[in-house]
């Protein structure tokens, strides 16, 4: 038989698979019983100086590789004390779908197959999630940095055909000081000097401020420059508050700008029950970018972009030489294809495990997660309250709480802290920076966390601030 790279026996592939099945299974229900994070191994370390193999290995040593030195030492996002930065847990039912997407090794740049159909399913359930409009048009993204990406683009090529004589320097945007980092990103990428971006400051809850956004966008129409895009965002990375998105949206419609709300992991507070009145005016916004790897648990990764002029989402991306012609019917029909809505031709079927996640759960249920975190967060800043040794060092507004080890005269070193929280595997927090001070950032984006990992959590940065604090300077 001519060589390929299939299996020469397909019975043992199919033990391998089943025995990397068990080894999934097993990782992920016994997940509470090993550290959040062990420092990296030796055989981690030096996975990077490996030699090319030109010789292959049997599947089931492959299998055992990744068993034995990788499946221990992920992120640790997946645990219940894993409260750094902004991570989704992750899921069982995701895992499903990542597994048999790669069977299925669809390409979703375009063409006329169902993984074309699954991605437009759940760009659907993400219209009605939101309330956008059946014309709004969408892609998956690895994430909100891509998702926010496409969005800028196509609010500056929307204004661009409205003032086709102004050069690029003309044109201004506009977000927070909270607002994320790969804003700037965004901006520098699709050609602008960081001045181009400016910067509306916020209230004490760390919410943009309407009038200063509207004296902003007045002063630059005054010098002849052309705002063409204002950022909100929907829970920001520091502290989740989320900006007032009705009246930034009264703001923008009265002066003709494009509304793009990144609502990375807040947006999803729409299913909860809190939080969903404070939410709910995305549905206004002109675009909106979020992520299924944040809080509705999908595995990485797995961002989203919406945007209600689907004509100007088009405009902004689709390029198609000959090669790429559509076809009515056939395997070159299908259109639209999703090429035309952002930068990648080939993309992989990353739609269905956002799919078997919501099938699976449900949104009820996906909901209901999201509304424990919330309450979590807020028994987490009672904690913190009622300790001596504790302050907040903003108000938790949502999901994470950002607190400090201050007590009697004494104030905790938090890198310190943090690093010894690290090493001993108890709990990943990570650190920001509020008021000018470093202070622990507890952000609870977690199916898994329960109270109990909370009140774990307070005890040991409280024990670990007792021998790590310095005396205080007097203020
Ligand atoms: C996480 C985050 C981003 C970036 O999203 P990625 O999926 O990591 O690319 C952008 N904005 C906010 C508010 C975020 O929390």
């Amino acid at each position: 038989m001519a060589e390929t790279l299939d299996p020469e026996d397909w019975a043992e592939m199919r033990r391998v698979l089943h025995a990397a099945v068990d080894d999934v299974v097993d990782h992920m229900a016994g997940l509470r019983e090993r550290p959040v994070w062990r420092p990296m191994p030796p055989a981690v370390r030096t996975l990077p100086e490996e030699p090319l193999p030109t010789a292959g290995m049997p599947i089931a040593d492959v299998l055992a590789t990744v068993r034995d030195v990788m499946l221990p030492h992920a992120t640790g996002n997946a645990h219940p004390r894993f409260f750094g930065w902004v991570h989704g847990s992750g899921n069982a039912a995701g895992v499903l779908g990542e597994l048999l997407a790669a069977a299925m090794n669809c390409n979703n740049g375009g063409r006329d197959h169902v993984g074309i159909y699954v991605e437009r399913a759940v760009l659907a359930w993400c219209r009605t999630i939101f309330g956008f409009p059946a014309e709004a048009t969408g892609v998956l993204t690895t994430g909100t940095s891509m998702a926010n990406l496409l969005a800028l683009r196509t609010a500056l090529v929307a204004a661009r055909a409205r003032h086709p004589q102004a050069p690029l320097d003309a044109f201004t945007a506009y977000a927070s000081t909270e607002a994320h980092s790969c804003i700037l990103k965004a901006m520098r990428v699709i050609g602008f000097a960081d001045t181009s971006l400016r910067l509306v400051p916020v209230d004490r809850d760390f919410r943009a401020i309407p009038s200063a956004l509207a004296a902003l966008i007045d002063g630059d129409t005054a010098a002849g420059l052309i705002p063409f895009c204002a950022v909100a965002t929907a829970g920001t990375v520091n502290t989740a508050a989320i900006d007032p998105l009705a009246a930034l949206r009264h703001v923008t419609a009265e002066r003709g700008l494009w509304l793009h709300v990144d609502g990375a992991f807040g947006a999803m507070a729409v299913l909860s029950t809190s939080h969903r009145a404070s939410i709910e005016p995305v549905a206004d916004a002109d675009s909106l970018s979020f992520d299924f790897h944040k809080w509705l648990h999908v595995p990485y990764d797995a961002g989203c972009v919406l945007v209600r002029d689907g004509a100007a989402h088009r405009d902004a991306f689709a390029l198609r030489p000959s090669y790429l012609e559509t076809q009515g019917s056939g395997p070159a029909g299908g259109s639209p294809w999703f090429c035309d809505y952002g930068l990648e031709l080939s993309r992989g079927l990353r739609a269905l495990k956002v799919w078997t996640t919501i099938k699976a759960h449900g949104t009820d249920r996906l909901g209901r997660q999201i509304q424990k975190n919330i309450d979590q967060a807020q028994r987490l800043a009672a904690l913190v309250d009622a300790s001596d040794e504790l302050e907040l060092a903003a108000p938790c507004s949502l999901n994470i709480v950002c607190l400090r080890y201050v007590a009697a005269g004494r104030v905790g070193d938090t890198d310190a802290i943090v690093a010894r929280l690290y090493d001993s595997g108890v709990a990943v927090p990570s650190t920001t920076v509020i008021g000018g001070n470093k202070v622990i950032r507890v952000n609870i984006t977690n199916h898994r966390t329960e109270d109990a990992d909370l009140e774990l959590l307070v005890l040991a940065v409280v024990e670990a601030g007792r021998a790590l604090s310095v005396t205080r300077a007097p203020d």
